[in-house]
């Protein structure tokens, strides 16, 4: 039989109905397996996360009061449930971390009760992550010790509940992935139970060819390439944990994304590989965004001085600016960097620089907005470059930066910040609700 590991988002968990929802779903089919949950996320939007809550307690005076509305919370969910569940234990040893400041322990305890849950309502075993996600001394998942730990573990329970989020080191001490990293456990628990399919729980029905605030109702994509994803993932397209990608793909795990609202909708499924022209749309999605500066650089000759660009780089690797893009001409370089490691100190980068490299002229400037075009089937098909172009022309906008790699699996476009959402809409339109118009 298949096997399948499901994984639950926080607002597929965040009160006693959406759990209801989610052990129907698990319960819908033999092969479920494996489910590794979150902690509870927001029931409305004003709403706290019960990481944001655990967080919030640490070192704080005011943190019996904020435990007390936890604690009611999960109370609530335990008595609606109508299940048999204590957790005066865990709440105290909640309260003491949150006056010991264990950041950490604290951050992970919400997965670990609302697994707790999950386990009780289901009637499967429930594994602690802290005995099979290991840590190495540097606070950093050691995937192979982790790999064999789970694989263990799990080969003693046929249906298991696993909390997300959270491992331990040798010490047993507590350690959490950055947030949101429950998709890291279950990609974990997928590769470790060598699943069929690793099905990933959210509020959306997986992902839009286009980001929804930007572009009104996007199509959804239905099936991409895990390199595919990590273009998209990278450029803002936020619905997986990046890290979550890589035990997946490595063991060619295919991920399902799925709304646990709307259980019927297809989602996205991303697969290990498909050969470009073997189906599926020109264009698999659009994904960009703002937060970029561009350090210009001019110098008579330059193309002449051989070590001009890694002497800038060593400036920008010594200062912990991280770049992005690198644009060039011949006497000319533009580097494009994360605007969060320029801003502020854009003086003492210009200083470093001239002294590095001497430069005729240095600008050290906001923008642009990038803006990734990805698609498998972009191989080999000419003109594409051109739609994209051609659709910016006709709105007026500008191209400042252009960059494709050689495989043609994306093309990067930087255009002023002003101009961004524009730039997306007419992408978007160009090559998914344009296509839509020839075909009727
Ligand atoms: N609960 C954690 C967070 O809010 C981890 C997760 O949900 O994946 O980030």
């Amino acid at each position: 039989m298949s096997l399948t590991v499901l994984k639950f988002g926080g607002t597929s968990l965040a009160d006693a109905a959406c759990i209801k929802q989610a052990a129907e779903i698990i319960l819908s089919k033999q092969d479920r397996r494996y489910v590794v949950v979150s902690a509870p996320g927001k029931r409305f939007s004003d709403d706290e996360k019960i990481t944001d809550m655990l967080l919030n307690s640490c070192s704080n005076p005011k943190a019996d009061e904020i435990i007390a509305r936890l604690a009611e919370r999960f109370e609530t969910i335990i008595k609606e449930l109508d299940i048999s569940l204590n957790i005066e234990e865990d709440l105290a040893a909640i309260r003491a971390a949150a006056e010991g400041g264990k950041r950490e322990f604290l951050a992970s305890r919400g997965e670990y009760i609302s697994s707790k849950i999950m386990a009780e309502l289901l009637g499967y075993d429930w594994i602690d992550a802290a005995k099979c996600v290991v840590f190495n001394d540097k606070g950093e998942c050691d995937w192979n010790a982790t790999r064999k730990a789970t694989a263990e573990r799990l080969s003693h329970s046929y249906r298991a509940v696993i909390p997300g989020f959270y491992g331990a080191g040798a010490d047993g001490e507590i350690h959490t992935f950055s947030r949101g990293g429950s998709d890291i456990t279950g990609a974990i628990v997928a590769e470790a139970a060598q699943a069929d399919v690793y099905e990933n729980w959210t509020d959306v029905s997986g992902f839009m060819m286009a980001d929804p605030k930007v572009v009104k109702n996007p199509k959804p994509i239905e099936t991409m390439t895990y390199r595919e994803l990590r273009e998209l993932s990278y450029m803002g397209a936020s619905v997986l944990h990046e890290d979550a990608v890589f035990p997946a793909k490595r063991s060619g795990i295919p991920i399902r994304m799925l709304n646990t609202k709307r259980p019927q909708d297809p989602g996205t499924l991303i697969v290990p590989y498909l050969a470009p022209g073997s189906g599926g749309p020109l264009i698999t999605g659009i994904a960009g965004k703002k937060g970029f500066y561009t350090i210009a650089l001019e110098k008579d000759r330059m193309s002449t001085e051989a070590d001009f660009l890694p002497r800038v780089l060593e400036v920008l690797l010594r200062n912990g600016v991280s770049f992005e893009h690198v644009p060039s001409g011949i006497d000319t370089l533009s580097i494009i960097v994360a605007a969060d490691t320029v801003k502020g100190r854009e003086n003492l980068i210009y200083r470093e620089l001239t002294e590095a490299v001497n430069p005729d002229g240095i600008e050290i400037k906001q923008g642009p907005a990038l803006l990734t075009v990805v698609g498998r089937n972009m191989a080999g098909t000419i003109g594409t470059l051109s739609r994209v172009t051609s659709a910016l022309a006709g709105q007026g906008i500008t191209v400042r930066m252009i960059d494709q790699g050689s495989d043609e699996l994306n093309i990067i476009i930087g255009v002023d910040e002003s101009c961004f959402e524009q730039a997306m809409n007419a992408i978007y339109r160009e090559f998914v609700s344009g296509e839509e118009k020839a075909s009727s």
